[in-house]
C-alpha cells in the first residue's frame, strides 16, 4: 500500500516539478516533501497499530511467545557429561501455580529429597516463572536420575519434564507452554536419539497411580505437533 501511495505522490509531485521554472530544484523539494508526508504516515500507522510493531520487530510467527527464543543449545548444557537418556517423560504439578525452586523447596523439606527438584525441567505458565518459561532444574545440570516416577529403573534413564498447572481438575496448558514443550522434546529427542514411542506421559508409566498430566493435557496433539517437525526437517534434508 505504501509502495502504490509513494508511486502516486512522487508522478505527482513531480508534474508539479515539471510545471515549475526551476525544474530539478522544484523536484527535489517535491520528493523531500513526499518523504515526510510517508514517514508520518508509518509513524501514525505504529502508534495505532502495536500489533504490527511486534510482527515487524521480531518477524517471527511466534512473537506472541517471548520463551520461544530461549536458546535450548545454551540452557540445556550441563556441568558433567551427558547421560544416555531413552525417555522423556511429561508431568504436571497438579498445582494451579509454581516454579522450579518452589517444587525444588518442597520436595527438599518435605519429601526430604537429598537432590531436590524431582524433575529435570519445569515449564512455568506465568505464576512464578514466565508463562512457557524452561527453567532447568539441578538434576540435569549434574546429569543425575530424576524422582519423577515411583520406578528407579525408570527414573535412571527418563528425562522428567513438569508443567506447572492442574490439567487434570481445573487447567488446560497454555499455547506458550505447548509451544515450548515441543521444542524441548524436539531437541531433547534428537540430541539423545530417543524415539517417538518413548515419548511417555507419566501416567503410561504409571497407568494405576496416577492420572499426571492430567485428562486435559492434549498429548496426541502433543505428538502431532512433533511429527510435523519431524517430517518438515525430512523433507528439508531430502532437498538438500
Ligand atoms: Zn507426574
Amino acid at each position: 500500500m505504501y509502495r502504490k501511495i509513494l508511486s502516486i505522490l512522487t508522478r505527482n509531485l513531480i508534474g508539479f516539478g515539471n510545471r515549475t521554472r526551476h525544474t530539478c530544484e522544484g523536484i527535489i523539494q517535491c520528493l523531500s516533501l513526499s518523504m515526510i508526508i510517508i514517514a508520518s504516515g508509518l509513524c501514525i500507522s505504529l502508534l495505532f497499530f502495536p500489533g504490527a510493531k511486534v510482527k515487524w520487530a521480531t518477524g517471527h510467527a511466534n512473537s506472541e511467545n517471548p520463551f520461544y527464543a530461549q536458546n535450548l543449545e545454551h540452557l540445556c548444557c550441563t556441568d558433567v557429561n551427558d547421560k544416555p537418556w531413552e525417555y522423556i517423560v511429561i508431568h504436571h504439578s497438579a498445582t494451579a501455580k509454581g516454579n522450579a525452586a518452589r517444587f525444588d523447596h518442597y520436595h527438599r523439606e518435605k519429601r526430604k529429597w537429598e537432590h531436590g527438584l524431582a524433575y529435570h525441567f519445569v515449564i512455568g505458565n506465568g505464576s512464578f516463572s514466565g508463562d512457557g518459561e524452561i527453567e532447568v532444574g539441578n538434576r540435569w545440570k549434574r546429569q543425575i536420575h530424576g524422582a519423577h516416577t515411583a520406578n528407579i529403573d525408570c527414573n535412571r534413564v527418563a528425562i522428567g519434564i513438569c508443567l506447572v498447572g492442574d490439567f487434570e481438575n481445573a487447567d488446560i496448558p497454555t499455547e506458550n507452554q505447548i509451544e515450548s514443550l515441543v521444542r524441548l522434546i524436539q531437541y531433547l529427542s534428537r540430541k539423545y536419539s530417543i524415539d517417538s514411542s518413548n515419548i511417555l506421559q507419566h501416567k503410561q508409566v504409571h497407568q494405576k497411580c496416577t492420572a499426571c498430566p492430567g485428562k486435559n493435557f492434549p498429548f496426541a496433539e502433543v505428538k502431532t505437533r512433533l511429527l510435523q517437525i519431524a517430517s518438515k526437517r525430512n523433507n528439508l534434508i531430502q532437498e538438500l
